[in-house]
This record gives C-alpha cells, structure tokens and sequence, in this order.
C-alpha cells in the first residue's frame, strides 16, 4: 500500500499529495493495527496542523469575548473574529463580511432562514410573506438539514412542500422544473452536491427559474464549499449554508451568507447579548446584520480556526483540490465496477463522494469489515431517507473524499469491499 500511495503522489499533477498528508497528523494513526484509510470526509473533514495550531494560539493568547470589553485581550479576539469573518467573505466571493454570519453548523443556517418568514412577512416585507396555497420547493436529494426546516416551515403556515425528484441515475429532473417552481412558489431550497449520489446540481438555472417566480433561493453548500471553488456572486443565490467541520476547520462553527439587503429584512430566530441595539421596558430592537443573528458568545475560536482553514484550503487551490478529487473519483468507479453484485447510486460525473450496496452483504457488515481493515466509511441512510426511499434501499455504505486522500486509499476501499463479496458468495 506504501507503494501505491508513493505513486499516487507522484501522478498528482499539480498537488503534493504526500506533503499534503504530513500536514493532518490524524493520518498517520493507525486503526485496528492498520494504517487509517479515512474515507468520511463528507461526514467530517479532517483538521491541519495549522488549523490545531492557530486554535491552539488563540486560546493561549487571545482567548476573551468579542464585542463586549474594551481590555486589550478583548480587542485582540473582536479582532480576530473579525478578520476570520473578512476571510470566509473573501473564501466565498462575498462582497461584504457583513453578510457572512457565524452560526454553529450548516443546519443551524438553513433553520434560521426558514425560521425568518413568519416574523419577517409580520413585517411587511413581502418576499418573505408565506402561507396556505404558497409553496416551497426542495429536491429529493436533499440532507434532512435541508427538509426537516422546510417541513416545519410549511406545517406553521399551510404552505405546501413540493419535490424536484431524480432520475434513474441521481440527477435532478430538471424537465419538471418549468411545472415544480411556478407562481405560488416563495422560497426553492435545494443542495449544491448531494452528500449520498455525489451529483451536482445546476444553480444558475434554478436560481432564474426561482427568481422570475419572485421566490427566495437558499443553496446548501455543505458538500460543495469544502472541494471547489464557489463563489456567490457568480452562483446568484440569495442565501448559502455551510459547516466548518467539513471544510478541514474545528466543530461548532458554520456560515450563513446571504445577500445584503436581503439580510437586513431577516428577523433573527436568537434573541440575547450581543444582538441588540436598545433595550426598554417593553422590547428591544436588534443591530444590524451579522450581529443580530449572532446572540450570546458566538464560537469565537471556531471561527478563527475556519478561517485558518479556508486559508490552508485557498493555498492549495480549491481548483486543484476539485481536480485531485476527480481523479480519486473516477479512479472509485473505475475500481469499484470491476466486483461483481456491487450497485453505485448517483452519476458517473460527480464530486468525490460514492455511495453503494453489494449483493449479499448487508450494508452495515460491510461497514464492519472495512473498519478491521482501517477503512472509515459511513454506512447507513446518510440522514437522506428520501434517497434511500427513491432508491429502494434501507442504508448504504458512502467513501467520500478530501484532499488528502490517495489512490491507494481508493484501492484498500475495493481490496475489502472485493474480498467481501468473495466471502459472501464463498
Ligand atoms: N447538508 C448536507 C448536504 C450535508 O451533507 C450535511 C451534513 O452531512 C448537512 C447539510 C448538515 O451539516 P451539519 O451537520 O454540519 O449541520
């Protein structure tokens, strides 16, 4: 395996892949005596020593509240959450760190905009005005971080949730686009890359299919942020969800971009310290965005840890972490269609996630047996039970990628998955 991994490095045309390894000291353990092969990254990336190291520095040196005391170690931390702010704004293409707000993780961003519309349409803007006979439009792909919010919204106000549905091969019917998204539609939801079939989703032409039915365009980017190059502007969407922890930064800090003026018509779903302008004896009002959607102590060294690892991630390039992952892809499908009884969901041009189920091998036993051999994958319904419903399959096993993965990791995946199938037909 030592070989291979060898040889993957010196294929990588534009990225030291071995370098790249040395950077996560997390790979260089081992797991049931064998080397680990991390393949979850969908799940959670893994985190660079400069990103332990800058979290490590603030918290030795800087560690106070932000906005709150004049002392010299809180302008040290408002400072640097700040710059963190001004990075993941420049990390995404966003015109102004203002529209970047600090939540806990991607769901915690999209419920907050499902949460704005009662109180904001109470408010008179009416693009935010929803009810009985209106809906909202999601995809059968999504993440439940991306439905359960919508279901919510839509039991509050009678709205109705409709489905863009998928094709045989796990894209998106985007011929019923013209007849899902139409007048009555106020907000279309819909995930950027699916964290089970890989596929990547067209923007531009949801977005103006959405926005010549005046509706509001909310994109989850948990799976797309972290492997590519995105950039807001160019997406036109109105609203983007992310999670540090899969984008190589720390747990408990994730990203609500929106468009400026459409933030500062959102109510926040938090009310607290930090968020307010004024407070009397009958009510408060709120700053301005982003601190009105940032109440209580927000997860300051988080933040300076994401920005360290947009950091990492914008100096190796997220063009060539993207081409990095293609070839681990491509080379997965290539591996993985030899073994007999061996079922792929999802697309043949997709991001560097793979999902599967092997004949006579229950999902979950596979998962056991890659585990022996070092193999982290995630197996079960990857809190997407719509796809496993459309699919007609009760878990999966998922290897997804990120950066520091190598062709040889690919191959120890197939080795298992290969010999298991033996096994089972044995
Ligand atoms: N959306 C997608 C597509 C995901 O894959 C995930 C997590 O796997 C989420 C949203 C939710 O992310 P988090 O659990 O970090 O909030």
């Amino acid at each position: 395996m030592r070989g291979r991994r060898f040889l993957a490095t010196l294929n990588s045309v534009t990225l030291d892949i071995g370098r790249i390894r040395r950077d996560f000291p997390i790979l260089h353990r081992s797991v049931r005596g064998q080397p680990l092969v991390y393949l979850d990254s969908a799940g959670t990336a893994q985190t660079p020593q400069v990103v332990l190291d800058t979290i490590d520095g603030h918290h030795r040196r800087h560690h106070a509240n932000v906005g709150r005391s004049a002392h010299t170690l809180a302008a040290e931390a408002t400072a640097a959450y700040a710059d963190a702010r001004a990075v993941i704004a420049g990390f995404i293409g966003a015109a102004d760190p203002d529209e970047v707000v600090f939540t806990r993780n991607a769901t915690e961003s999209l419920n907050m905009v499902a949460h704005a519309f009662e109180p904001a349409a109470a408010e008179g803007d009416p693009r935010w005005r929803i009810g009985p006979g209106d809906e909202v439009v999601v995809t059968e792909m999504e993440h439940h971080s991306n439905l359960l919010p919508w279901y919510e919204l839509c039991r509050r106000t009678g709205a109705t949730l409709r489905r863009l549905r998928l094709t045989e091969d796990g894209r998106l019917d985007l011929s019923a686009l013209p007849i899902v998204i139409g007048d009555r539609t106020r907000v279309v939801a819909w995930t950027h890359v699916s964290n089970v079939l890989g596929t990547v989703n067209p923007v531009q032409s949801i977005v103006a299919r959405a926005r010549a039915a005046g509706a509001i365009t909310v994109l989850d980017g948990a799976q797309s942020v972290p492997h590519r190059p995105v950039d807001v502007d160019a997406l036109g969407v109105d609203l983007l969800a992310f999670s540090g922890h899969k984008m190589c930064g720390p747990t408990g800090v994730g990203v609500l971009w929106g468009r400026a003026e459409l933030l500062a018509t959102m109510p926040p779903m938090l009310a607290g310290g930090g968020m307010v302008a004024d407070v009397g004896a009958n009510g408060f009002t709120t700053l301005p965005p982003p601190a009105r959607f940032e109440a209580g102590t927000p997860p300051i060294a988080q933040a300076v840890g994401l920005a360290a690892a947009a950091g990492y991630l914008s100096g190796l390039g997220l063009a060539a972490v993207h081409r990095h992952e293609q070839r681990l892809i491509s080379h997965a499908l290539d591996s993985l269609a030899g073994i007999d009884g061996l079922r792929v969901f999802g697309p043949p041009d997709r991001a560097g996630v793979i999902s599967f189920v092997l004949d006579g091998v229950e999902a979950a036993d596979l998962g056991r047996q890659l585990d022996r051999a070092g193999v982290q994958v995630r197996v079960g319904r990857h809190c997407a039970a719509q796809v496993c419903e459309r699919f007609g399959v009760p878990a999966l096993v998922r290897a997804s990628f990120h950066v520091y993965n190598t062709l040889a990791d690919v191959d120890a995946l197939a080795e298992v998955v290969a010999a298991a199938r033996k096994g089972a037909v044995a």
